[in-house]
C-alpha cells in the first residue's frame, strides 16, 4: 500500500511539471510498465501477417524511436517486450468494437500481468490491430492506432480531451478524432514526456 501511494504521488508530480505546458493533456499511467533494461533498450518483435500491417508497425516503432524519447525499441525475433500483431477480432469482441487492443499473451486484460503489484509487466505485451476494421484502412491510420497501442504497452493510459483537436495520441476516441483532427498519427510532446517519465 505504501508503495502504491508513493507511485501515485510521483505520478502526480510528473503530471504537473512547473515549466512545461502541453496543448493537450499529458497521459496518465496504467500502473504497469516494462522493467528497466540496460541502455534503455526495449525489445519489439513483428508478428504481423501481411505487408500492409508490417509497414504500419515498422513506421509506428520508428515514430516512437525518432521522437525525443529517452529509450529505444530494438527489433528482435524472440523475447520481446512488445509484440506487434494483427488479427481478426470480428465486429464485436468481449462486448467491444475494437480497432486496436493491447493484451497479454493469453489475450487477457494486460494489467493481470503485473498482478504481483510490482508495477512491472511480467510478460510480453501484444499490441493488436483488428483486421475486421483495419483491413480497409490507410497505412497512416494503421500506424496511428499502432502508435496508440504501443503507448498502452509502454504503460500510458488514455487521455480524454473533449471538444478540441489538441489531443495526445492516447486520446480515448483516437479512431474518430483521427478523421476529424488532421490525421494525427505520431506521439505528441505530451506522450513523449509521459513515456520519458517511465523510461527516461
Ligand atoms: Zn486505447
Amino acid at each position: 500500500m505504501i508503495k502504491r501511494i508513493l507511485v501515485a504521488a510521483l505520478a502526480l508530480a510528473a503530471l504537473a511539471p512547473a515549466t512545461t505546458a502541453f496543448a493537450g493533456s499529458q497521459p496518465g499511467f496504467i500502473g504497469c510498465q516494462f522493467p528497466p533494461s540496460s541502455g534503455n533498450d526495449l525489445k519489439w518483435e513483428d508478428a504481423t501477417t501481411s505487408v500492409q500491417y508490417s509497414n504500419a508497425a515498422a513506421a509506428a516503432i520508428q515514430d516512437w524511436n525518432s521522437s525525443s524519447t529517452q529509450f529505444n525499441l530494438a527489433k528482435v525475433n524472440s523475447g520481446a517486450n512488445i509484440r506487434v500483431a494483427n488479427g481478426n477480432f470480428g465486429a464485436v469482441w468481449m462486448n467491444l468494437e475494437l480497432w486496436g487492443v493491447t493484451l497479454n499473451t493469453s489475450k487477457e486484460v494486460p494489467t493481470t500481468s503485473c498482478k504481483d503489484n510490482d508495477q512491472r509487466w511480467d510478460t510480453t505485451i501484444v499490441t493488436w490491430l483488428n483486421t475486421y476494421y483495419m483491413n480497409s484502412s490507410t497505412t497512416n491510420k494503421r500506424k496511428a492506432i499502432y502508435v496508440h497501442e504501443i503507448g498502452h504497452a509502454l504503460g500510458l493510459a488514455h487521455t480524454n480531451d473533449k471538444n478540441t483537436c489538441d489531443i495526445s495520441i492516447m486520446q480515448i476516441d483516437i479512431v474518430d478524432k483521427y478523421e476529424t483532427c488532421g490525421k494525427i498519427s505520431s506521439p505528441q510532446p505530451e506522450d513523449v514526456a509521459a513515456a520519458n517519465y517511465l523510461y527516461g
